[in-house]
């Protein structure tokens, strides 16, 4: 009898644990090996990888792709083998006084956790499945991946190659629907990293809770772009036109929606519209600019745009060319510019993750940051202008998982910080020091001095004058 998905993962993760445990301690070598065929795999595979893209999605480019998923996931691994030496040193700790008088010592070793589950999403399929998979093998660990349906081709493409630079004890990749998803969300990790929408993680959270597993949730949100009065207008259109367009805008720390003052608005909107035109001078055939990557998704964001303009939204297509897009089934959706929306619109309730740019207005610049505040802590947000007191004010007053001041998206590319949300846009991070830590366990060891601790301390029984003493000493 053929065997169930269940018992396959299960069996990979047993094999993989056992192997983990039986091989410890495993020297630093085998690690950057692990890395280094990671980013052999990737480079050698780079224009493999971006085609099988560009059929899941419908039209991707090859370029980007290659930029998106490869080259900046081979910076991740490159960053990882540069400091992990200097991230896998214990650390002394302090001892209270007169503990370190006596000799007692105390260290935290950064140590492997074991068996790391990655469920992966569809809109940078290589990257967000290999990205963290550098730091998980940077602390030691072993690792099971199961990328999205979404983009089924890639995934078959990865499980194949990832069969032939690695044995499954180290690396193994598991392909399936959500219901292999909810499954393998289930099984019993010593950590599982998921990135995607915050409903799923929401559900992931709760199937790991079964299991105590701690969970890394990479999630999305609405992350806001706030124009400032001093913005250079013409810049930052060209900036937020290029993040929002990547990728169709399916890009987690996309820019959702601008708030811009309200007399600059019509100004804010051409800069972004030029830029959008200039970028992208046709769409439909355009293979630099991305379909949306699949049918329920490309409908929902019909919705969304049919939705705000029945309530009273002013709906601005940027067309440069003039292209009829009724007639097709090539999902490209032109960049779709919102004006007038209120919170009662689906624009402005649920994260885009598509070209559609709701425009939002302020008089001052509190009500921006109040409107903000008053919404789901987003994954990114961004600040345009050169007022440093007005960023400070944005800055110190909201609260978002990372910050762009006068751009969007870029705090990700920075591999030496850590990426990840707060709140609803998610927990824990990865990149930086804090990614490897996230994938450690930070151990600590004591060590106590030979002489008796507790009786010179006062706190061995039978309790007495001396435990008095001690404890009003302490009390102090
Ligand atoms: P999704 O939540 O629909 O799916 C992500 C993965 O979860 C898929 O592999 C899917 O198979 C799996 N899944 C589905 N049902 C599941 C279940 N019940 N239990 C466990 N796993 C299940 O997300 P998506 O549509 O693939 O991606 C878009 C979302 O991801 C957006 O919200 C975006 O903001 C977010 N995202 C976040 C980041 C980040 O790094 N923070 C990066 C990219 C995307």
């Amino acid at each position: 009898m053929a065997e169930s998905k269940r018992d396959e993962m299960e069996r990979i993760l047993k094999l993989q644990r056992s192997v983990f445990t039986a091989n410890r301690p495993e020297e630093m070598s085998k690690r950057v090996d692990r890395i280094n065929r990671a980013l052999t795999l990737l480079k050698t595979h780079a224009e493999e990888f971006a085609k099988v893209m560009a059929a899941d999605f419908g039209s991707r480019s090859i370029q980007q792709s290659i930029l998106t998923d490869i080259a900046a996931t081979v910076s991740v691994g490159q960053y990882s083998l540069k400091n992990m030496s200097k991230w896998t040193k214990s650390e002394k700790r302090k001892v209270q006084f007169p503990l370190g008088l006596l000799g007692a010592k105390a260290e935290v070793r950064y140590e492997p956790k074991g068996v790391v589950g990655i469920l992966s999403p569809w809109n940078f399929p290589v990257n967000l499945a290999f990205s963290p998979l550098m730091q998980i093998f940077a602390a030691g660990n072993r690792a099971m991946i199961k990328p999205s349906e979404f983009t089924e081709r890639t995934s078959l493409l990865m499980a194949e190659l990832v069969t032939e630079y690695f044995t499954p004890d180290e690396l193994a990749v598991v392909t399936g629907g959500p219901e292999v998803a909810a499954e393998f969300s289930s099984l019993p990790f010593d950590h599982l990293v998921f990135t995607g929408s915050t409903p799923t993680g929401r559900r992931v959270m709760e199937a790991a809770s079964a299991n105590l597993v701690p969970v890394t949730l990479e999630l999305g949100g609405k992350s806001p772009v706030f124009m400032g009065r001093s913005a250079d207008l013409t810049r930052a259109g060209e900036r937020i036109a290029l993040g929002k367009m990547m990728n169709a805008g399916q890009i987690c720390l996309s820019p959702d929606y601008m708030i811009v003052p309200e007399d600059m608005e019509d100004e804010a909107i051409a800069g972004v519209s030029n830029a959008a035109s200039a970028m992208y001078p046709t769409v439909l055939h355009n293979d630099d600019y991305a379909s949306i990557v699949s049918d329920r998704h490309f409908d929902r964001l019909q919705e969304v745009v049919a939705d705000a303009r029945d309530k009273g939204a002013e709906v601005i297509e940027v067309n440069p060319a003039n292209e009829d897009f009724s007639n097709t089934n090539a999902r490209k959706m032109p960049l779709t510019i919102l004006r007038n929306v209120e919170d009662g619109m689906l624009a402005m309730q649920e994260e885009l993750f598509g070209p559609v740019l709701p425009v939002k207005t302020y008089r001052n610049i509190d009500e921006a940051i109040d409107y903000v505040n008053a919404n789901d802590r987003p994954l990114g947000l961004y600040y345009f202008g050169e007022d440093k007191a007005e960023q400070e004010q944005v800055l110190t007053r909201t609260i978002s998982g990372g910050v762009t001041v006068n751009d969007v998206i870029f705090h990700i590319s920075m591999d030496d910080l850590p990426f990840g949300g707060v709140g609803p846009s998610g927990m824990g991070s990865y990149h930086g020091v804090e990614g490897f830590r996230e994938f450690s366990h930070a151990r600590s060891v004591y060590h106590q001095p030979k002489i008796d601790i507790a009786k010179l301390g006062g706190f061995k029984p039978p309790y007495g004058k001396a435990t008095d003493k001690a404890l009003a000493g302490l009390l102090k």
